[in-house]
């Protein structure tokens, strides 16, 4: 599968290296060094992230596709060559496919809206999983408010899987869109999104994934895939926060009318008529996060300079380690035990909350999160309100996963 392969030829990661570049590591909290295990609320960012987007406010900061002076230029080049990391980082086609959003929630709102309010009627069905963050959830509900239409959600196994059968009875020729998340925030499932895709464009359905738990930890290639949306967030992958970006098929961006409108979107405004701008400005009203998208240029510089392929291998070997430990940790369930996993591993412990034993992981240096990681149906479907949660970054040690276990038969000892 061109999107989880796991390449065990890959030399491996100079993990000293990798985390020199990361400022925020070499510091302590509460007297302890940091030890940082919620990547998948945010990534920290490395050095070069940082120096791209001070070097583009300290010498080249201006509008961009406003002024032919040399600032605006700079300005330009500087976002627009972003947007061509993106798309090869993406593997799509064509760069006009790359629309640039504050993040993957702005990007699948665009589509159910933009997308949705032309392309839904009553009657219709959009397709989602019991797994789906709250951001592949709420945009769809809202459009189906507004289009009649109606949301179904496909089943979840025991083990965190998205069982195939319930998802293959749910579609049928009334489903007019798929919506699924390729790598699950709170269970850490990498969903078969090649599969998935073929099954929604045979029942006549187009695919929108949810990357953004997918892009930080696989190599993603939206062409094989198939998929006619993808959505991701730098900040998940090493980059700022608001910024992100959409995928979307040429075809079906060239149909779909403007999601905000405003300055960037427009070739020419009159009272009577305006005509919009070409593709992808036509998504992008207003003046962009123009930093934004310079740093998520150089998070992408810096994915495959590590290498997407090391970074899974790592990772992998990480998750196996944990998730080994954690399994002699006593009364402690795991939720989510997928074959094909990447990045986190949720779970609860007997006769303790979620929300006692974080600010214990905190105070030994852990940033471990607790909640319902915006995941409330999932949590519900394996009868909890809330998970601990470990998720792993590149700079991530086999000895934080160690520490973590220490700190938690601690809490144990604490709280029980
Ligand atoms: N989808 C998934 C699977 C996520 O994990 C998140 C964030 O945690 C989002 C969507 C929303 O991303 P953002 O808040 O960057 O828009």
């Amino acid at each position: 599968m061109t999107t989880t392969t796991h390449n065990s030829t890959a030399a491996t990661l100079d993990l000293d290296a990798v985390r020199a570049e990361f400022p925020i590591l070499q510091q302590q909290v509460h007297g302890k060094p940091l030890i940082y295990l919620d990547s998948a609320a945010t990534t920290q960012k490395p050095q070069c992230v940082i120096d791209a987007v001070r070097a583009y406010y300290e010498c080249d900061n201006a509008n961009v596709h406003r002024g032919v002076h040399t600032l605006s230029q700079r300005a330009t080049d500087g976002y627009e060559l972003a947007r061509d990391k993106v798309r090869s980082l993406l593997n799509a086609k064509d760069r006009a496919e790359i629309v640039f959003t504050r993040g993957t929630t702005e990007a699948i709102n665009l589509v159910a809206q933009a997308w949705g309010r032309t392309n839904l009627r009553e009657g219709d069905e959009i397709l989602i999983t019991h797994m789906e963050h709250h951001s592949n959830i709420v945009p769809w509900q809202l459009i189906c408010e507004q289009t009649g239409a109606k949301l179904k959600v496909a089943p979840v196994t025991d083990t965190g899987e998205l069982d195939l059968g319930g998802f293959k009875s749910l579609l049928s020729d009334r489903t007019k869109l798929v919506a699924c998340v390729h790598v699950s925030n709170a269970l850490g499932t990498i969903n078969p999104v090649e599969t998935l895709t073929r099954l929604a464009h045979d029942a006549g359905a187009v695919m929108l994934i949810d990357g953004a738990q997918a892009t930080p930890h696989l190599k993603i290639d939206v062409q094989a895939i198939g998929c006619d949306f993808y959505a991701c967030s730098a900040h998940k992958m090493y980059g700022p926060t608001g910024i992100g970006a959409l995928y979307g098929r040429r075809e079906l961006l060239e149909l779909m009318p403007p999601y905000q409108g405003g300055g960037e979107m427009i070739k020419s405004v009159t009272f009577e008529k305006t005509i919009y701008n070409d593709l992808p400005h036509k998504f992008e009203a207003g003046t962009p996060n123009i930093a934004g998208a310079i740093g998520f240029g150089a998070a992408v510089d810096f994915l495959n300079r590590i290498g997407l392929d090391r970074i899974a291998q790592h990772e992998r070997e990480l998750l196996d380690h944990g998730m080994s430990l954690l399994d002699q940790v006593e009364g402690l369930t795991q939720i989510g035990r997928a074959k094909e996993k990447a990045g986190a591993m949720s779970f609860i412990l007997e006769g303790m909350h979620p929300y006692d034993v974080a600010p214990i992981l905190d105070y030994a240096g852990l940033a471990v999160r607790d909640g319902h990681h915006c995941t409330q149906p999932l949590m519900e479907r394996f009868g909890v309100t809330a998970t601990l949660r470990a998720s792993l970054g590149v700079y991530n040690r086999r000895e934080d996963l160690d520490a973590l276990i220490e700190a938690i038969e601690r809490a144990r000892k604490m709280l029980v």
